[in-house]
């Protein structure tokens, strides 16, 4: 299932922001690796990449300092949350903000974004047991991609996890799972 890609090195494709482009790429699927997919090795020297795992030092450090978790460049006026309805609904992330192209790109490119029977490995996560605040235990059957200026980073230390407070989204982009298992663009927001 995860042989050779057809489409070629993920730099080809013409919907991926250059910032994210110019990531380094992990060698087996060819795609921009985010600095928050990077790991220390538990031995210490080294690092590794896991891209179902966030790095929450990494993603909380460029949150503050408003950088892209994907490309880890500043991001401008406009920021994007992804997450399920729940979060939405509570304006409470536990996936840091991006760029919104960058977070668009995420929605195709993503393994266990763009296919409807990926689950994210969340076990493997700090804290593992804990279902952060806004976040969805389970794969969402749909994705809000929500824009807006400015968000709130909160670490809570006794969880050992950072939530992301953004303010009133000035728009929201719904994606669903097709029959095919595909995600893509929904017409509603619900
Ligand atoms: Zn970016």
């Amino acid at each position: 299932m995860t042989g050779p890609s057809a489409a070629g090195p993920a730099t080809d494709r013409p919907d991926i922001p250059p910032s994210l482009a110019a990531r380094p790429h992990d060698a087996r699927r060819g795609l921009p690796i985010p600095p928050v997919n990077i790991h220390p090795d538990p031995t210490g020297g080294g690092s590794h990449v896991d891209f179902t795992t966030i790095n929450t030092t990494t993603s909380t450090r460029l949150a503050v300092e408003r950088r892209c978790s994907l490309c880890g460049e500043p991001m401008g006026y406009w920021v994007a949350f992804l997450g399920g309805s729940r979060a939405a609904e509570l304006m409470r992330y536990a996936d840091p903000p991006g760029h919104p192209e960058c977070m668009s790109a995420a929605l195709s490119l993503c393994p266990h974004l763009a296919l409807g029977r990926h689950r994210r490995a969340r076990a493997d996560r700090p804290g593992a047991g804990i279902i952060p605040p806004g976040s969805h235990g389970d794969k969402p059957d749909r994705y809000l991609l929500g824009i807006t200026r400015a968000y709130r980073t909160r670490f809570i230390p006794e969880h050992g996890f950072t939530v992301y407070l953004p303010a009133p989204f000035k728009t929201v982009r719904a994606y669903a799972y097709g029959l095919e298992g595909q995600l893509h663009p929904a017409t509603d927001t619900r």
